[in-house]
């Protein structure tokens, strides 16, 4: 086996990539970049039923969405292809062969229904041992020879060792101690000539060279039974870690019951790609125990599997919403507008293909508006709505509360005339301000009852972004527009 960190990633394209796979991705993809080695990607595509190209492809669009790269896989290729398990059949026929020619496997004729029989017996006999008894275990080989020549179907079986002890090294368990007789002989091959999982992930994870295997804690049962797989073959054991689950807010194993489980779906709901690295990051390992905000690159330089916890972590969507507000907050404005503004105003219809290009700069300054008012990338459409709609509806409770109120409408008019006076080149936050400061105190009437009036007028509601800028933003005939037309509905 090689010195250099292999490790995979080998999703079934049974469904969509989601926050556990994710998870595992990331940790193998991380440790590959810290240790400067090679991260696979592999698609353990065996089960015809449920595997479909179309899932193989949206997980290969998750992962690019997250910016993991795979070094050797789909698309990219590598030297130790073909990385789709259908396209490898003949490999694990290959080594079927060695193993039978070792003496490490038996082919197994019984029926699907003698084998449910076994089952049932055992079960009813409350035997603590469950598995296949053994049944053709010592069916001579010219008789099994002369079956198989004969076209009997069979499977193949590895011929477990009888009393022996199975040991593994868990990076974040332990060592794992397993009796061989807890364990029976299972299929390596099945009778269409189709591989199991257990069988055709060693073969692959070793002729691949990987290293280290990191995956779900689901699959911390299957281990032993590869450990003997991987010595029958002759080949050296790589190093496991297996990942503790991620559990929901109710303390259940995650799952679609508790809403959103598929990584398309946090694109869509407009959370980041870097937010989502960091959160899912932390569902299991931590950087020194307290930071909770990291980058990529930090993550890349400092991961390592000594820090992956033993506890089950809780997915929490409150505290992922948090943090895309903090990551959103901490893009620059140009940044931002291009990867959060523009795409949920084209989205929400409001804005045009080219309406960006054609005035950035104007776009850039709607940043300080929306960057520490929202958390999920859709949020900003409604929240600046105002700013493109003039045909918007005012809020009727906005319209009770603060304009439609005795004296309001004087106090609009000479708003009104005095923001007429500003001239419209010099429609800024600067000269808006030292027009409506002085103003209340003048008229008489708080400052909280004559802005809120304004802001009702220039942002048809009484919560809104800031509202200089605002006006700014709308420049002096939209603004006033609007507030000739909120003066209408004052007394
Ligand atoms: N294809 C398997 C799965 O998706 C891979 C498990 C493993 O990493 O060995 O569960």
């Amino acid at each position: 086996m090689t010195d250099k960190v292999r490790v995979r990633f080998a999703p079934s394209p049974t469904g969509l990539l989601h926050i556990g796979g994710a998870r595992t991705a990331i940790y193998n993809w991380a440790f590959a970049r810290k240790h400067k080695g090679t991260f696979i990607l592999r698609i353990d595509d065996t089960d015809p039923e449920r595997s479909t190209e179309e899932n193989t492809q949206a997980i290969l669009d998750s992962l690019t969405w997250l910016g993991i790269d795979w070094d050797e896989g789909p698309l990219v290729g590598g030297d130790y292809g073909p990385y789709f398990q259908t396209q490898r059949f003949d490999t694990y026929e290959e080594a079927l062969e060695q193993l039978k020619a070792k003496g490490e496997v038996y082919p197994c004729f019984c029926t699907a229904e003698e084998l449910a029989k076994a089952r049932e017996d055992a079960a009813q006999r409350s035997d603590s041992f469950q598995g296949y008894p053994g049944t053709c275990r010592h069916i001579p080989k010219e008789e099994a020879e002369a079956r198989i020549a004969a076209g009997e179907p069979h499977t193949w079986r590895i011929r477990v060792p009888e009393k022996e002890t199975v040991t593994f090294e868990d990076v974040v368990r332990g060592p794992q101690v397993f009796q061989t007789k807890d364990l029976d002989d299972f299929v390596l091959m099945r009778s269409d000539g189709t591989p199991t999982y257990n069988y055709a992930t060693v073969v692959d994870d070793a002729l691949m060279e990987i290293t280290h295997i990191i995956r779900g804690d689901d699959h911390i049962s299957n281990t032993p039974r590869q450990v003997m797989v991987y010595e029958a073959l002759g080949y050296e054991v790589p190093k496991f870690a297996h990942l503790s689950m991620i559990l929901g807010s109710d303390g259940k194993r995650l799952s679609k019951r508790h809403g959103a489980t598929g990584v398309k779906e946090y694109k869509d709901r407009g959370f980041l790609p870097e937010t989502m690295i960091n959160y899912l990051t932390l569902l299991g390992w931590s950087l020194d125990g307290e930071t909770t905000i990291f980058s990529v690159d930090t993550l890349k330089e400092n991961f390592d599997l000594q820090r992956i916890s033993k506890n089950p972590a809780v997915f929490d969507d409150e505290k992922l919403q948090w943090m895309n507000g903090e990551y959103l907050k901490a893009l620059s404005d140009e940044a931002f507008t291009e990867q959060a503004t523009v795409p949920a105003l084209l989205e929400a219809g409001l804005i045009q293909e080219g309406d960006y290009e054609a005035r950035k700069d104007w776009f850039i300054k709607t940043a300080e508006l929306a960057k520490p008012r929202i958390r999920l990338i859709p949020e900003i459409a409604p929240l600046l709505q105002y700013l493109f709609d003039d045909t918007m509806d005012f809020d009727q409770k906005s319209v009770e509360k603060n304009v439609a109120k005795e004296g309001i409408g004087e106090v609009l008019d000479k708003i009104i005339e005095a923001l007429e006076g500003i001239d419209e080149n010099e429609w800024d936050v600067a000269h808006i301000d030292e027009v409506l400061q002085p103003m209340p105190e003048v008229l008489e009437i708080s400052k909280k009852k004559f802005f809120q009036a304004i802001r009702v007028g220039i942002t048809f509601s009484q919560v809104s972004p800031q509202l200089s800028e605002s006006m700014e933003l709308l420049g002096k005939e939209r603004s006033l527009a609007r507030l000739r037309k909120v003066r209408a509905l004052a007394l």
